[in-house]
């Protein structure tokens, strides 16, 4: 993780300075604030803020639920109920501000979550840092032969060593040009916010990012599944761990219903039903294509 002795010295400034609050404070993300967590060569994500916790879930199904349900006395029996029966507005009572710092190719996928707010660091204005992520050798995988989207084996020995050459070669080539064609001491220099275009998808942004609970799980759901690319999954992976700390009771449920879930087809019920009265159900005989079967066997095997 890059971060320079400037920021780290505010960092750890914010975290040396304790405020009196009558707000709710959840006392396992209070302990993690402002403070960076590595994810990938250089990126991070930390927490700048957030708003509520498990009590306020249930304080906000409560005014809608009056008295509440018998069957769902206790918050995280209650906060169970909700996640089970998408009962979601009360998970959007709590918020959170997040500061992360990413490749842009991952910020693209990223971005296509369309329910937070986002502000991005501005490469018209500031200068980009000679920052680009460079896969670890364990994360260079060939391209999946049963997948399009997805990957096959790590490469190996020379391939390797070649892909991972070309991916630095050509990182510092695209810098030093953008470096060149900046303004200097010299020369007048290119306006930053054209110099850029030359840059690889590589290099790094950052932003900071706000979203309610509700859609930041919706968001982790699809982010740290197994069939998202690795390298968004790592952050939402460290986001879960976030997450964790901050609503304990809503992340045991969202990992029971949501993340630990899977769902069936209608075809998929039927064959499960007829799998468990003792039938032999083969893809040909299953009435789903051969990509659903798959799917379908996937899912049962875990
Ligand atoms: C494994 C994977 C592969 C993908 N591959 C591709 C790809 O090849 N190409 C590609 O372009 N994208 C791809 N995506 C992106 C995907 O199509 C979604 O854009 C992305 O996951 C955001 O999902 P979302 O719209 O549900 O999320 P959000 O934007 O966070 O929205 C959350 C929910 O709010 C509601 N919502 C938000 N905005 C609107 C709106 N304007 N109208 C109606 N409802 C709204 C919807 O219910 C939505 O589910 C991929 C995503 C994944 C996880």
């Amino acid at each position: 993780m890059s971060l320079t002795a400037e920021q780290q010295a505010e960092i750890a400034r914010s975290r040396s300075e304790t405020r009196e609050t009558r707000r709710v404070v959840a006392e396992g993300l209070e302990a993690r604030l402002y403070e960076a967590v590595p994810v990938l060569d250089h990126g991070f994500v930390r927490v700048i803020d957030y708003m509520g916790d498990d009590a306020a879930i249930v304080q906000a199904a409560r005014v809608s639920y009056g008295q509440g349900t018998k069957a769902a006395r206790d918050d995280a029996g209650l906060i169970r109920y909700l996640m089970r029966h998408w009962h979601s507005t009360p998970f959007e009572m709590c918020e959170i501000k997040l500061h992360v710092k990413l490749p842009v190719f991952v910020a693209r996928q990223w971005i296509r979550h369309r329910t937070a707010n986002v502000n991005e660091y501005s490469a018209r204005y500031s200068i980009l840092d000679r920052e680009f992520y460079i896969p670890a050798p364990e994360n260079l995988a060939a391209q999946s032969t049963v997948n399009n989207q997805g990957r096959g084996a790590v490469l190996e020995g020379a391939e390797a060593a070649e892909v991972l050459r070309i991916l630095k070669e050509d990182s510092t080539r695209a810098y030093d040009h953008y470096e060149a064609m900046l303004a200097q001491d010299d020369q007048q220099g290119l306006a930053r916010e054209l110099a850029r275009m030359n840059l690889p998808a590589n290099i790094y942004t950052q932003w900071y990012w706000k979203i309610d609970l509700h859609n930041l799980m919706h968001f982790l759901r699809l982010r740290a599944d197994a069939h998202a690319q690795y390298e968004i999954r790592v952050y939402a992976e460290a986001i879960c761990e976030l997450v964790k700390a901050w609503v304990p009771a809503a992340y045991a449920a969202f990992e029971d219903y949501r993340l630990g879930a899977v769902q069936f087809s209608g075809p998929g019920m039927a064959c499960l039903r007829r799998m468990l009265a003792g039938e032999t159900v083969t893809q040909e005989t299953s009435g789903m294509s051969k990509g659903e079967w798959r799917e379908f066997e996937a899912a049962l095997k875990g």
